[in-house]
């Protein structure tokens, strides 16, 4: 069922936006939060598995020292402060998928707190607060059996697999975001963007959106323009792509304004994000927090690291984010407006690995930002999904500098690399794609293009280079675009004296 929805300028014109953004990580912990359980991804169902994260009678949780440790350096380098002490707290709530009824999170005193990130879209800078970095554990997966999409509605039965119950999340929450009025969309998911970055380069989680590693709850409220008191916010949940994080909010925004628009009042609720339809559907009904019953988990002793502890750890952060960016950018030699288009496509990695397998930066731009991307575009997916690796880029930059292939026959290359057909060199092999370097061969198309355009030829004797141009399309045509351009131009200048 689809909702009436305002056009995005009229609810500029009337509304502000206001965000929330909380952001569930996976951390890459060989074990579980509380328990030796492996972590791995895809393992046989229920097979990683014991009686603390089954929830059995008498099982007693154990902290993973190297979970508070990720947590700790995530905290760090979202510039929060680091508690000296901190509990873990019993979130009480039935799901099937949690077989303890209860999860451990953290409540009133996370371990990280008060920081802040920066986020960049069109060359404007916006300051994110963070209020807090809680560590919990993740809960199992419902499979729902029989029914045609995979949702419980038309299921005829279900199963639980335990794997991942109990792996360690860090959960992320922003203060509430204002002002950035009709970028907000763009604004969370450069957040989003930024954080899985910063994740990746700390190493703490393999922050694969797809398999959801990493995760975002967006809220969002509208207030009437002029007006500083927040809306009632709704929270669409596990919204699990870049692009999705971007499109869902605008939908709410555009959604909501009509609710408001229509003299409605917004549910305080959770929606679901549909990506093929792109709308949000209504969940349940939101509960607040003491709605919980928070207390403190009696089986965990309080974390509490020491300050020498977490010193050492701030040494281990990566490069900031930000000052990464301006280094590649001056390593790279783009411009500010070349750099904010690779960044807001998410490409600084993959070019940056590209240059790592000896393409230049300007080629791997090229590519990355040309072909690669227009291809992202037409299937709606994410650039890193396209299907070209970093090193089968370098490879065909590489064809073309050893003038194996022009850029256009590159383009078919590409094909056959997405299409499957193995490695550039083998797609250039397989589909005969190389130029014709073989100036017999191209002497022979050049006569032929003369001798069938006399009247070019004798002006080009007659010294208008210029009317070359049309004899290289000629001979380019007859050679299905399998020669090197300038080759066949300056053959055809010898032939014409
Ligand atoms: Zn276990």
């Amino acid at each position: 069922m689809s909702e009436a929805v305002l056009d995005f300028d009229e609810v500029m014109a009337n509304f502000d936006p206001v965000l929330g953004l909380e952001v569930h990580v996976e951390l890459n912990t060989a074990s579980k939060m509380f328990c030796g359980c492996a972590t791995t991804f895809g393992g046989e169902a229920n097979s990683q598995t014991c009686p603390v994260c089954l929830g059995l009678p008498g099982a007693l949780p154990v902290v993973n020292a190297s979970a508070v440790e990720s947590a700790i350096r995530i905290g760090l380098a979202l510039n929060c402060s680091i508690a000296e002490h901190c509990r873990f707290a019993r979130k009480n709530y039935f799901y099937p998928d949690q077989p303890k009824n209860y999860q451990i999170s953290q409540y009133d005193e996370p371990i990280a707190f008060d920081g802040f990130a920066e986020v960049e879209v069109d060359g404007e800078v916006f300051r994110i607060e963070i209020e807090r970095a809680h560590m919990e554990e993740d809960t199992g997966k419902s499979l729902h059996i029989g029914g045609a999409t995979g949702r419980i509605h038309g299921a005829s039965h279900s199963l639980l697999d335990y794997n991942r119950a109990g792996v360690p999340l860090i959960e992320i929450v922003t203060k509430p975001i204002v002002g950035a009025g009709e970028k907000a969309p763009q604004v969370a998911r450069a957040y989003v963007a930024m954080l899985r970055d910063l994740l990746r380069a700390l190493g703490v989680s393999d922050v694969r959106m797809e398999q959801g590693s990493l995760r975002c709850d967006a809220n969002v409220s509208l207030m009437p323009k002029g007006t500083t008191s927040f809306g009632t916010r709704t929270e669409t949940k596990n919204v699990n792509s870049l692009r999705s994080v971007e499109r869902a909010i605008r939908y709410e925004m555009t959604r909501q304004a009509a609710v408001l628009t229509s003299g409605g009042t917004v549910d305080l609720q959770t929606r679901h994000w549909h990506e093929d339809t792109g709308i949000t559907t209504a969940g349940r009904n939101k509960e607040e927090a003491e709605d919980y019953r928070y207390f403190p988990e009696p089986d965990l002793v309080p974390v509490a690291p020491s300050r020498e502890w977490v010193d050492q750890l701030r040494t281990t952060l990566p490069e900031p984010p930000a000052e990464r960016r301006k280094r590649l950018q001056s390593d790279w030699g783009f411009s500010d407006a070349e750099m904010r288009d690779v960044v807001s496509v998410g490409a600084v990695e993959l070019i940056e690995q590209t240059v790592a397998e000896g393409c230049t930066a300007q080629a791997a731009r090229k590519w990355w930002m040309g072909e690669l991307v227009r291809r992202a575009n037409e299937q709606q997916i994410e650039l890193a999904e396209v299907g070209m690796s970093p090193a089968q880029v370098a490879q065909l930059q590489g064809l073309v500098d050893a003038k194996v292939v022009n850029d256009k026959l590159a383009r078919q290359v590409i094909d056959g690399v997405l299409a499957g057909e193995g490695e550039p060199q083998q797609v250039v092999e397989a589909r005969g794609l190389a130029v014709v370097s073989d100036d017999g061969a191209l002497t022979a198309a050049v006569d032929e293009a003369i001798a069938a355009n006399p009247d070019v030829a004798d002006k080009i004797r007659g010294g208008k280079v210029q009317a070359a141009g049309a004899l290289i399309g000629q001979v380019m045509k007859a050679m299905r675009g399998q020669a090197d351009a300038a080759r066949v131009r300056e053959i055809i200048l010898e032939r014409l004296g």
